[in-house]
């Protein structure tokens, strides 16, 4: 029996790597308007970091972590998302002598050890941005228009929502959770299993359940901005502020608390309403304390990730996958020999031609042609050798013309251009 991929593990196949790359190359250029610059980091790191950087008490380290032990007994884990990985990097080169803020960003797989379904997978990509060593809350707006720019490169900006939240200061949560459990335990009975056993591990993720007989609960509960310092809540009415200054629509959502346990102040997310439970598009927040924690200096940092999959299956199926412009038709070995150097000449000056080897009848490679979606097809057997002049077809019209080998790669050069082709 064939060996299938892992599940919840997938590949990503010619049809879709167009959207892939656009996909990629919006979040680059973006990202790079706004001055952060690309770091490539490894995909596994020291079990350890995870637990401290993310929190034991999560659910990423409790229970979706791939964990193993290298040969040389050192426990390993497969990265479950970036931020760890690119703070332990900034502390470990130096990064903080950098003008502040320092702006980071890296695109990659993700590791998850999730219950697979559309949308979710245990293998998943994530661009992720990082803004360190700036506590103001200009940082905070600016790093949020810049997510909510990426989507509008994208086309997608209308069919998402921003939703920004402040979780306050680490004393605030303290003082936030005692309320929330005041108000919570009393309601436990009517909340999911999952959710009893959160109410005394990790309280704050009753209000991130998604589950429908948890939600009347979960709708009554206080509002974590209530139990915000004064500091906390300035910080928060500034980002607001900015936002407004930069035109940037949101709602304020005080439920939004997000999984992670490193979060202070600001959070946000994008969500989309067009792919069932698998809502979230995008998320992020502050972190300040963070990279001291991770053993590093007392600076600051806010970031997002933006979950790939997801944008991709937002996009659709719209766009035309790359496809060849010209083929080229030999029939016969003289032929081959012929166009051989026609299709290199057209490669080289960026057109994407296609070659047959000289075996097939021209009946099956016309076919071929029109499967490829080519907009060219070009034609010369043994009279068309003799001549000196190979067949020019148009797929789309039917109309043939000659054109002297000499002059037909720039003559598909000049095609291509014309019709703005690969
Ligand atoms: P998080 O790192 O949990 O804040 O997730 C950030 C984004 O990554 C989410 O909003 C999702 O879009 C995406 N994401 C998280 N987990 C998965 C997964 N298992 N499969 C696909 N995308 C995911």
């Amino acid at each position: 029996m064939a060996i299938k991929a892992v599940r919840g593990v997938r590949d990503i196949l010619p049809s879709e790597t167009g959207k892939w790359q656009r996909v990629e190359a919006a979040a680059r250029r973006t990202f790079e308007a706004y001055g952060y610059r690309e770091i490539r980091l490894p995909l596994f790191e020291r079990t350890e970091l995870f637990a401290r950087g993310i929190g034991d008490e999560t659910d990423i380290v409790k229970k979706e972590m791939y964990t193993f032990e290298d040969r040389g007994g050192d426990s390993l884990t497969l990265r479950p998302e970036a931020t760890a990985g690119l703070l332990r990097a900034y502390i470990e080169h130096g990064f903080q002598v950098e003008p502040k803020p320092v702006r980071l960003y890296t695109v990659g797989p993700m590791f998850r050890y999730e219950r697979p379904q559309a949308g979710r997978y245990r293998q998943f990509h994530q661009a992720n941005v990082e803004a360190l060593g700036e506590p103001q809350p200009a940082v905070d707006a600016e790093v949020i228009a810049m997510l909510m720019d990426f989507f509008r490169e994208l086309g997608l900006a209308e069919r998402l929502a921003l939703h920004v939240n402040s979780i306050g200061d680490t004393a605030d949560r303290a003082t936030y959770i005692v309320r929330l459990l005041e108000y919570l335990r009393p309601h436990a009975a009517a909340l999911c299993g999952e959710c009893q056993a959160r109410l005394e591990r990790n309280p704050l993720r009753v209000l991130d359940c998604k589950v429908p007989e948890c939600q009347p609960v979960i709708e009554k509960a206080p509002s974590i901005l209530d139990s915000l310092s004064p500091e906390a809540t300035k910080h928060f009415e500034r980002v607001r502020e900015y936002l407004d200054a930069l035109g940037q629509a949101y709602t304020v959502t005080p439920r939004l608390v997000r999984g992670l346990d490193y979060y202070v102040r600001t959070t946000f997310e994008v969500l989309t309403t067009e792919l069932g439970a698998q809502n979230a598009v995008a998320g992020g927040g502050r972190y300040d304390g963070l990279i001291e924690r991770l053993g590093g200096p007392a600076d600051s940092g806010i970031g997002f990730a933006i979950g790939l999959e997801r944008v991709v299956l937002l996009l659709g199926d719209d766009d035309a996958a790359s496809r060849p412009f010209v083929l080229l038709i030999p029939l016969g070995e003289a032929a081959l020999q012929r166009l051989l150097p026609v299709a290199r000449a057209a490669r080289q000056a960026g057109v994407a031609a296609e070659l047959g080897y000289g075996g097939r009848k021209l009946p099956r490679e016309l076919e071929r042609a029109n499967k490829l979606g080519v907009d060219y097809a070009v034609i010369a057997g043994d009279n068309e050798i003799a001549s000196g002049e190979a067949v020019l077809r148009s797929m789309g019209s039917g109309e043939q013309r000659r054109v002297s080998f000499a002059a037909l790669a720039g003559e598909l050069v000049s095609l291509a251009r014309k019709d703005g082709a690969p």
